[in-house]
C-alpha cells in the first residue's frame, strides 16, 4: 500500500502542507471523544501523516501549534480505518456508475430495467449492465435469451453475474461475438457455453469474463478515471482507507492502469493490487509499474476449479512463491479449497527457497470442512473471509441446508488459530464495511433468516477483520491506533464496541482520513478527490 515503508510519507506526504509544521507539533488533533481501543484516552494527534500520540486532551495540549487544525469529536468515536482486503475496484466503479439490476428481485423487474436504460444508450451500441444472480431471483432462473431478445431487440448486451464469473448476452452480443460461428473457438478450458435441449445457446456464458471484456469496446482512459472517483468516494464514504484489488483478470495493463489513477488522485485509499495466475510471467513488469506509482503488488490471484489442471496451479503456486509473491486461491467451494490447499502443500514441499515470506491466502473460504482447518493451520494460511454474503446473499445458502455447518466459518477459524481477515468483495455486495461487521456479529441474511449462528463473532473480533487482522495481512503499519501508525482513521457518530448489530448495519461514517488528510466528511461530497480540500474546523 501507499506508504508501507516508513519512509515515506504515503498520502500524507504534501510538502506544501507538512513543511509548513513546527517541529514537534501537530497537523491535527481529533479531540475530546471515544478513542477505539482505549477507553484512557479521549483525543489523538497526526503529525507526518502518522499517528503522534493519544491520550487526554489535556496532556496532547503541548501538541498544539499555530497551525494545528483541530477537529472536535464532541463524544464521537475515532476508530482505525477500514481495511479491505479483496475487492474488484473497477468492476465496482463500473457497477457503481452503470446499470445495475442488483435491486431486481424477479425476471420482470430486471428485464424492465434493462428495457429503461436502453433509453440511455443508442441503438448498435453495447449495454453492459450487471448485477444478477439467478439464486437472488424469485424464479430462481437468470433471463432467458428470448426474453433479452425481446428486451433489447436494438443493443448487444452483456449483463454481468453478481459474482463476476458468468455473464449473459442477447442474440446481437452472440453474433457480434462470433460464438455461434462454425470456426468459434472456446478461450480456455475452463469457459463454459451453455445450450438448450436444441443445442442452441441460451446466453449464459461463464468461465470466459475477461475474454469478453477484452472483446468488447474499450473504457477510455477519462471514463475510467471518472469512474475511480466516483468509486473512490464510495469507499471513503464507508470508511475505507486502503484496499486490495482481487481481480483475476489483472495484468500489468491493469496494474499500469491503477497506477496511473493512483498518480492521477483518482483514488484516495492505499492500494494493492494482485496479478492474475496468468499474467504471473509478466510479475516483474506489473511490480515495476506498480512501484513507479507507489502502490504495490498485493501477490498472484489464483482461480481453481472445474476444467482446472492441478500440476498446472502447483506449478503457478510454486513460481509465485519463489517470487515472493502471496498467493491468493478463489475459493467458494469445496473442490475449489482441495485445489488449492493441494497446490498451497505441493508448493510448499517443494519450496527451493523463496524471497520474502510469501504467504497462502484463502479468498471466500466460503464452505471448509473441518478436516481442512488443520490443513489451512499447518500452512499458516490466511482465510479473507466475506461476512456480507451471510447478508446480502443469505437466500442462497439457506436452500442448501446440507453446508450451513462449514458456511463462512469465522468463530471456528479464529479458535483454531486461523489467520482471518475480511472484504467485501464489492461490487458482490457493497463496498461497506460496516455492513459485513455487522452481519459477522449477528449471522443473519437480509430476509432474516440466522447462518451459521456458531460463527458468529464478538464486536471487537468483527471489527478487527477490516482493522488489525487486514493491517496485518496487508503489512500495512495501520488497523490500529498507535503512536508510529499510519493516520489512516475515521470518526463514527457512535461506539461501535456499545451498538448491536443492526446499528451497525445502518451506521453512517462521518469523517475519513487517509495519513492524516481528511478525503471524506459526510454532507461534503466533493471532498474526497479534490486537490484543494482544506479541512474545515468543526
Ligand atoms: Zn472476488
Amino acid at each position: 500500500m501507499k506508504s508501507i515503508r516508513r519512509d515515506s510519507g504515503g498520502l500524507a506526504a504534501d510538502p506544501a502542507k507538512t513543511a509548513s509544521i513546527a517541529p514537534g507539533k501537530a497537523d491535527l488533533i481529533l479531540h475530546e471523544g471515544i478513542v477505539l481501543g482505549h477507553p484512557g484516552s479521549d483525543s489523538v494527534a497526526i503529525a507526518g501523516g502518522r499517528i503522534a500520540a493519544h491520550g487526554k486532551f489535556s496532556g496532547l495540549k503541548a501538541l498544539v501549534g499555530p497551525r494545528t487544525f483541530m477537529l472536535k469529536l464532541a463524544g464521537r468515536t475515532v476508530a482505525p480505518g477500514f481495511i479491505d482486503s479483496h475487492l474488484h475496484f473497477l468492476e465496482a466503479a463500473a457497477a457503481a456508475t452503470g446499470i445495475s439490476v442488483q435491486r431486481c428481485h424477479n425476471v420482470a423487474d430486471l428485464l424492465a430495467e434493462l428495457r429503461l436504460a436502453t433509453g440511455r444508450v443508442p441503438p448498435g451500441n453495447w449495454l453492459r449492465a450487471f448485477g444478477c444472480d439467478e439464486t437472488l431471483l424469485f424464479e430462481r432462473r437468470g433471463p432467458t435469451r428470448a426474453e433479452l431478445d425481446e428486451a433489447l431487440p436494438k443493443n448487444p448486451l452483456r449483463l454481468r453475474h453478481q459474482t463476476l464469473h458468468a455473464s449473459w448476452l442477447n442474440s446481437r452480443a452472440i453474433t457480434l461475438l462470433g460464438l455461434e460461428s462454425a470456426d468459434f473457438k472456446p478461450p480456455s478450458s475452463a469457459a463454459i457455453i451453455q445450450r438448450d435441449g436444441n443445442g442452441r445457446l441460451t446466453g449464459l456464458v461463464a468461465g470466459m469474463e475477461a475474454w469478453l471484456t477484452s472483446r468488447l469496446p474499450p473504457v477510455t482512459h477519462a471514463e475510467a478515471e471518472s469512474r475511480a472517483r466516483v468509486m473512490s468516494r464510495e469507499l471513503a464514504a464507508a470508511g475505507v482507507t486502503a484496499f486490495t484489488d482481487a481481480t483475476a483478470r489483472n495484468s500489468s495493463a491493469e496494474v499500469g492502469l491503477f497506477a496511473k489513477l493512483a498518480q492521477a488522485g483518482a483514488i484516495c485509499q492505499r492500494l494493492k493490487v494482485m496479478i492474475g495466475e496468468r499474467h504471473i510471467g509478466s510479475a516483474d513488469e506489473a511490480d515495476a509499474l506498480a512501484q513507479a506509482a507507489g502502490i504495490e503488488l498485493a501477490g498472484v490471484k489464483f482461480i481453481p476449479g472445474q476444467g482446472r489442471d492441478q500440476n498446472e496451479i502447483s506449478h503457478h503456486t510454486g513460481l509465485a512463491m519463489e517470487r515472493g509473491l502471496d498467493c491468493a486461491f478463489h475459493a467458494t467451494e469445496v473442490e475449489e479449497l482441495e485445489q488449492a490447499l493441494t497446490a498451497a502443500e505441493a508448493a510448499r514441499a517443494n519450496a527451493s527457497g523463496s524471497r520474502g515470506n510469501p504467504r497462502f491466502r484463502i479468498e471466500h473460504g466460503g464452505v471448509i470442512p473441518p478436516d481442512d482447518i488443520a490443513r489451512l493451520a499447518a500452512l499458516q494460511a490466511w482465510v479473507v473471509t466475506n461476512p456480507g454474503f451471510i447478508h446480502f446473499r443469505g437466500p442462497k445458502y439457506a436452500s442448501e441446508p446440507g453446508l450451513l455447518a462449514h458456511l463462512y466459518r469465522a468463530r471456528s477459524l479464529k479458535t483454531a488459530g486461523i489467520n482471518l481477515a475480511g472484504a467485501t468483495d464489492a461490487p458482490v455486495t457493497p463496498a461497506r464495511p460496516l455492513a459485513a461487521i455487522a452481519a459477522a456479529i449477528s449471522r443473519a441474511s437480509f430476509d432474516g433468516e440466522l447462518l451459521g449462528r456458531e460463527e458468529a463473532l464478538p464486536v471487537a473480533d468483527a471489527v478487527g477483520l477490516f482493522t488489525v487482522e487486514a493491517a496485518r495481512l496487508a503489512r500495512l503499519e495501520a488497523g490500529a491506533i498507535e503512536p508510529g501508525l499510519l493516520a489512516d482513521l475515521i470518526v463514527l457518530p457512535r461506539d461501535p464496541y456499545q451498538l448491536n448489530a443492526a446499528e451497525l448495519m445502518n451506521m453512517i461514517v462521518d469523517i475519513t482520513i487517509v495519513g492524516g488528510r481528511v478525503v471524506y466528511e459526510h454532507g461534503r461530497p466533493a471532498l474526497a478527490n479534490s486537490d484543494t480540500a482544506e479541512l474545515r474546523n468543526v
